[in-house]
């Protein structure tokens, strides 16, 4: 390190009073990473407040982590912090949020859909008195048609049935306040629907609407699949509402069975007809099966988070955090353990 990096970065160590915190999750961005950079900091720059950027990278395979490591040795508001395997982005804004020290916290994509012009607006609406600023999109340019369609029928089900109220149309693109971060900092459940978790912890809130742009580079990492996951898993962390409605199912299904064989027995006594058996009985058994296999089933995801629950594992591992330039494999060396835990926070170290 050179220095006049070197002085620069202990500087921000001796001044470390930060207002506004950025935290960006980034898997396989290194496309468009360095985009991403300048222009945050070129926005950052005119606001001139004492700001870091939390950059977290998600087990990327690609060339994210060297980059993320330049910038960080190059710019000491740049905490780089990187998990030890891909968790899912719910894991990274997780530990986004964890090591962001700002008195007000913007949550973005790497991938410029959320345009950071709109930090000072933001930024506004947080000083006015709010502790969570909700970007809701007015438009969603460069997403197909079936996308945007299903996006909004899902939160419309979601709102419906659950007992959490989430905004419709918005992401995860948002700022939280101090006391914001710290509420989602005391939910430590597995199962991690961020969207269904900013809902839930309440809090005055105000909704800015903004045009969502298309990717600058690199591709999505969602397919269909995944969003259907993600829907799904929106659903059943938030609302037992699938539960009751297969209830409500069952309770149907036996109720026609029960006048269907008051029928038949009726019309064999009275009318003196013999019973057809075969078609009915077959079409009553795959009716009935594929009802109490799906209820099982559905019994068995709730189970089956109860399970995840329980273990307790850490939303996340950390396989290193680089602030100031330094980072902890350095500063605090064992190079044999496998794991090692500074304060609250665990690393896996690799030999
Ligand atoms: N992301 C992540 N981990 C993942 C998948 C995505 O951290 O496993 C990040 C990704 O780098 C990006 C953000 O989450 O910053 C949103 O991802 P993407 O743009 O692929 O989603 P989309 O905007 O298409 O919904
Ligand atoms: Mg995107």
């Amino acid at each position: 390190m050179n220095a006049l990096v070197e002085s620069r970065h202990l500087e921000f160590r001796r001044n470390r009073k930060v207002e506004l915190s950025i935290v960006i999750p980034l898997y396989n961005e290194h496309e468009v990473i360095t985009a991403m950079y300048e222009r945050v900091t070129a926005v950052l720059a005119i606001l001139a407040i004492p700001y870091e950027l939390v950059l977290v990278d998600d087990g990327s395979r690609d060339g994210t982590p060297i980059m993320m490591n330049r910038l960080a040795a190059a710019d000491p508001s740049v905490i780089a912090v990187f998990l030890s395997r891909n968790f899912g982005k719910e894991a990274a804004l997780t530990a986004g949020l964890d090591h962001a020290t700002g008195n007000a916290v913007i949550i973005m994509d790497a991938d410029l859909q959320d345009p950071p012009e709109l930090i000072p607006e933001m930024l506004q609406a947080w000083k006015a008195g709010v502790d969570v600023v909700c970007m809701r999109r007015r438009s969603r340019a460069g997403e197909s048609w079936f996308k945007r369609y299903s996006a909004r029928r899902f939160y419309r089900v979601l709102n419906a049935i659950s007992d959490v109220d989430i905004p419709v149309d918005t992401g995860d693109f948002r700022l939280l306040s101090r006391k914001a971060v710290e509420a989602m900092k005391q939910l430590n459940e597995r199962n991690r629907y961020m969207k269904g978790l900013f809902a839930w912890i309440g809090l005055p809130t105000s909704i800015i609407e903004y045009d969502r742009m298309p990717r600058a580079a690199g591709a999505t990492k969602w397919d269909y699949l995944s969003l259907f996951n993600l829907a799904f898993e929106g659903i059943t962390s938030f609302s037992t509402a699938p539960l009751r409605l297969a209830m409500g199912v069952g309770l149907l299904t036996a109720l026609f069975g029960i006048l269907f064989t008051l029928w038949i027995v009726a019309k064999a006594l009275f009318l003196g007809d013999p019973v057809q058996g075969y078609p009915s009985l077959i079409s009553m058994i795959t009716i009935l099966g594929g009802v109490q296999l799906l209820s099982i089933g559905l019994l068995g995801e709730y189970i089956g988070k109860t399970y995840y629950e329980t273990k307790q594992r850490p939303v996340y591992l950390l396989r290193d955090v680089m602030r100031c330039g330094k980072s902890v494999n350095e500063t605090e060396a064992a190079p044999h353990t496998t794991f090692m835990s500074v304060g609250k926070e665990t690393y896996v170290r690799f030999k």
